[in-house]
């Protein structure tokens, strides 16, 4: 018996998040070390055994997270970890951050000071330049004024700099005017990095591969690869190609809770958006919003009954959904697949998104807290 309500549930598969870390290793240069990106609760798939598996399992030692609550919730998952907060953590908050030991994401001069300036302790830190992504960091015109602000920085009581990031805005696209963008990013961090190499200041990190870039441009001079998305087996882009297996590491499943046969006219689910044809058969299936499986999805999402796509009929209400089973030998207490394999057949979280239109991301990151989440740790 499963140690939970069999209503809606996501099945994560550890050995499939170790093979892709294999994967990501595979396709990083030598010189690149993972930092695993586990913001989010890990994209949605929870960040404890994520970051249990990835630390103790697989030798990870960089952790990207989005917050000081991540930060330090992953701390006490992996007390041995580098953690680096990508976004904003409030001043007030500094002590904090050295108490745990975790690396902050400094973004401009005025905010180093905050920080400093609100605790005695070191505040060990990376410096985020804003080459293109126009969201946060560090924004110059040259890498030599950019470099300038950052010797400042280095210089600074109470601030340890560790190293310098940026992130690419446009890398999962194949268009040639985008390429050229990522590589103009790219040339940016790089020739601030030499700049205040030649100033004599030599930081251990200088990074900037995200998981697009890791899958189209090979970069061996960033020290670390912030994977996130290909870490979970989903691609970046719809459009762009993995150079390698990865394995979506999440499926996400439900019950049938009722099956009954319709006649011509009979409607289905609020606002009577579906009208059925004589002698269907509709099953009733425990999912709906409220777990994230998305209401954009009515009358448009498909679900594996007994390797079968079977259409979703009318709207996805807040706990519940039908689907069209007709031909198909579907019975209340069937488990059904809404992101996963069933036979010869597979949904993907990608999938998924492109019917809605958006993308594989937001699908995970949107299953909601009361999906539980269990593990399998064997093949
Ligand atoms: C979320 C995030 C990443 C990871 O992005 P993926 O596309 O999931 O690999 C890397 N760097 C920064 C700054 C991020 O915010």
């Amino acid at each position: 018996m499963k140690p939970y309500l069999k209503r809606a549930w996501a099945e994560i598969s550890l050995s499939a998040l170790r093979k892709n870390v294999g994967t990501i290793r595979g396709l990083n240069a030598p010189s690149t070390e993972l930092m695993a990106v586990v913001k989010a609760d890990a994209y949605g798939h929870g960040d404890e055994r994520i970051c249990r598996c990835l630390a103790e399992e697989c030798g990870v030692k960089y952790f990207a997270v989005s917050n000081l609550d991540e930060a330090i919730a992953v701390r006490g998952f992996c007390p041995d970890a580098e953690i680096l907060i990508l976004g904003y953590t409030p001043p007030e908050y500094a002590h904090e951050i050295a108490q745990y030991n975790i690396i902050q994401g400094v973004v401009s001069t005025e905010y180093a000071q905050a920080l400093t300036g609100s605790t005695d302790e070191t505040i060990r830190c990376h410096i985020k330049i804003d080459t293109g992504m126009g969201r946060i960091g560090l924004k110059h015109d040259t890498p030599e004024s950019c470099c300038n602000e950052i010797a400042q920085l280095c210089g600074m009581d109470g601030l340890h700099v560790e190293g310098i990031y940026t992130h690419f805005a446009v890398a999962d696209s194949k268009n040639q005017d985008d390429i050229a963008y990522t590589e103009n990013q790219e040339k940016f961090i790089l020739d601030t990095y030499d700049c205040l190499v030649n100033s004599g200041i030599s930081l251990p990190h200088v990074h900037f591969m995200n998981s697009a870039a890791i899958c189209s441009r090979n970069s061996g001079r960033s020290t670390l690869a912030r994977a996130g998305i290909i870490l979970y087996g989903l691609h970046p882009d719809i459009g762009l190609e993995i150079p390698g297996e990865l394995e979506p590491i999440m499926e996400l499943k439900a019950v049938i809770s009722h099956v009954k046969t319709v006649s011509e006219g009979d409607f289905i689910s609020y606002g009577r958006t579906f009208s059925a044809k004589e002698g269907m058969r509709i099953a009733t299936v425990t999912i709906g919003y409220a777990d994230g499986y998305s209401r954009l999805l009515s009358s448009k999402g498909e679900i594996l009954v007994h390797g079968k796509r079977c259409p979703i009929v009318g709207r996805v209400c807040m706990d519940q959904l039908m689907i069209d089973v007709t031909g198909v030998n579907a019975e209340a207490g069937d488990i059904v697949t809404l992101i996963g394999r069933d036979g010869n057949q597979r949904i993907t979280a990608d999938e998924l998104a492109s019917v809605y239109g958006t993308i594989g991301y937001e699908v995970v990151c949107g299953i909601s807290k009361r999906v539980p989440r269990t593990y399998s740790t064997e093949e």
